[in-house]
């Protein structure tokens, strides 16, 4: 049973997760998709500061006074998505995320390898991800909403890949 509650990640977690994936991707053609699986969790973790003292230098010289203008605000979220990337890498670097289940719970663990268990398992994915996308336009989240789209149709492309048919409705 999809357990929507339990290990599903709040929006705002999806999200800056989206925003840590759009920053590592233009890095992909001269890093590679994975390059800080050679790197030592210690280097890792010193560009991690390396970053933060990056983002307190935009707070420093580009913030006005009372509160952030768009420019200084957008410099410190790209700085502030770096560090969230470097945190990332030195935790996977120290094994933190090899236990880690991702956001898909199955009864006993496991979907079944059966073909009604796995259309029941994709069924109540497009499902959720339907109600996630519905949840996210009515917040007006237009990222979490394309997200939840792309999804839906990655879903729905391996059931018509395995089943002929989509879900309907
Ligand atoms: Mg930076």
């Amino acid at each position: 049973m999809f357990k929507k509650d339990s290990q599903t990640p709040r929006s705002e977690v999806l999200q800056a997760a989206v925003l840590m994936e759009q920053k590592l991707r233009k890095h992909d053609h001269d890093r590679g998709p994975k390059g800080w699986k050679n790197d030592h969790p210690l280097c890792l973790f010193h560009r991690v500061k390396e970053e933060v003292c990056e983002a307190q230098e935009v707070v420093a010289s580009d913030m006005p006074k009372a509160f952030p203008d768009s420019i200084g605000r957008k410099k410190l979220v790209d700085e502030l998505v770096d560090v969230m990337n470097f945190c990332m890498m030195t935790i996977d670097q120290l094994g933190g995320l090899s236990d880690v289940e991702l956001a898909v719970e199955t009864e006993g663990g496991k979907v079944p390898f059966t073909e009604a268990a796995v259309m029941g398992s994709l069924d109540r994915l497009i499902i959720h991800w339907r109600d996630a996308k519905k949840d996210a336009l009515a917040k007006k989240h237009d990222v979490m909403a394309d997200m939840a789209t792309h999804y839906i149709d990655a879903y729905q492309s391996v059931r018509v890949n395995l089943f002929g048919e989509a879900l309907g409705g």
